[in-house]
């Protein structure tokens, strides 16, 4: 039954495989026996192996073993999870914060509890899965601006029918493009029009403004959207995400949210690990520094080859090849130079765009990243790229 599916996933060459690490994340790793440097992980700033992190999972699992036992509201909190909540909501400056497993559950909630059947919901089109589930589950009914395209959303804003309740969705980092969402001026759009806003910051915490509280930090705009959610696996080198914002939202959730009621709390090791994570992010900020010089490096050499690149703001580095079999032969010929640059395809990324995504972190060396220039310039020639 599923045999000709995958016969015809194959012909559309969009097979996935899964690929084992024999090692930590990067940024060298062994991977299916083969040693390469690593260049796909969302561990930008090294913390997934930072040494007081894992001291503090260790301690964790010592003190209060592997597993929570149980969901959140029966007996499955337990002190890590909620310092780590009252933690992240000092480091974003709001009332509250609330715990999830992950993302994709953190937007599983957000969404239904932002909106309703009969509101309506405008989503740029580049947002991630996860965003547009939570957006189906609300029940409320989804329209979709292009990407960034302030003007779209205005008109859409201006056309729907008075008073109706309205939520705009975007991303603050777009996980797939590394360019940042016009955050200010759909602040003004929300604003102007009483519709609220919901940002997944997952691939600008840690990262992005001057102390790694995100986008909205970036912007300067911090003040101005009074909730957004954000995970914990990515620059934080954890796992987990957080809702942080007005405690009303937060025991709202609380009480309501299915993707929190009805799962196993996180493990108190990761909880532990992501409070020494934000301890980090104060402790060490020459982490962000070697990040953003690495990741300028690696961009102006990239582009410097003259391959085509969208415009991104972040360590994410998409180098767009195409057409699906070119990009995972473009994926090969870097694997064969020892370096693991994974090909995105549809429908991960539109039709036409599938590309090379890069990640650099704050741990590549400089004799890494000329490696890896190194790669992209000989694949790039032999498939005429470049
Ligand atoms: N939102 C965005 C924008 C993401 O990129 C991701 C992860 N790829 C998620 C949500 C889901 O986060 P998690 O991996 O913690 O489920």
């Amino acid at each position: 039954m599923f045999e000709q599916e995958l016969l015809e996933i194959d012909r559309r060459h969009l097979r996935r495989h899964l690929h084992i690490l024999e090692s930590e994340p990067g940024p060298t790793v062994t991977i299916d026996g083969h040693a390469v440097i690593l260049m796909a992980s969302n561990n930008y700033l090294g913390l997934a192996t930072h040494p007081k992190l894992k001291e503090a999972a260790v301690e964790a699992t010592e003190r209060y073993g592997v597993g929570s036992g149980a969901s959140r509201l029966i007996s499955g909190t337990l002190r890590p999870h909620v310092e780590l909540e009252s933690e992240l909501a000092r480091f974003k400056e709001t009332e509250g914060a609330l715990l999830f497993g992950c993302g994709y559950m953190a937007n599983l909630a957000l969404l239904p509890a932002l909106i309703k059947p009969g509101g309506l919901i405008l989503a740029d089109r580049l947002c991630h899965a996860s965003l547009i589930d939570g957006c189906r589950l609300s029940g409320a009914d989804l329209r979709v601006f292009s990407h960034g395209n302030l003007e779209q959303l205005q008109d859409l804003l201006v056309r729907r029918a008075a008073h109706r309740k309205t939520l705009i969705v975007t991303e603050g980092i777009f996980s797939m493009d590394g360019d940042a969402a016009p955050l200010p001026g759909l602040v003004d759009l929300a604003r102007r029009y009483d519709a609220e806003l919901l940002v997944d910051d997952a691939h600008g915490t840690g990262v992005m403004g001057t102390h790694g509280r995100g986008t909205l930090e970036y912007f300067e705009i911090e003040d101005r959207v009074p909730f957004q959610m954000g995970t914990l696996g990515k620059a934080f080198g954890t796992s987990g995400a957080y809702v942080v914002g007005p405690s009303s939202l937060i025991h709202y959730l609380l009480n309501t949210a299915r993707s929190f009621l009805f799962t196993t709390a996180p493990p108190p090791a990761s909880a532990a690990a992501a409070v020494a994570a934000l301890e980090v992010l104060r402790s060490e900020p020459e982490r962000r520094t070697r990040l953003w010089s690495n990741r300028e490096y690696l961009h102006s050499g990239l582009r410097g080859l003259g391959f085509s690149m969208p415009p991104t703001v972040s360590p994410i580095l998409p180098v767009i090849i195409g057409e699906p079999a070119k990009a995972s032969t473009m994926a090969s010929l870097l694997w064969n130079h020892h370096v693991y640059a994974p090909a995105i395809r549809p429908p991960t990324v539109p039709k036409g765009g599938s590309r090379i995504r890069v990640t650099v972190t704050s741990e590549h060396t400089r004799e890494q990243l000329d490696r890896v220039l190194e790669a992209f310039r000989e694949a790039g020639k032999k498939l005429e790229l470049i």
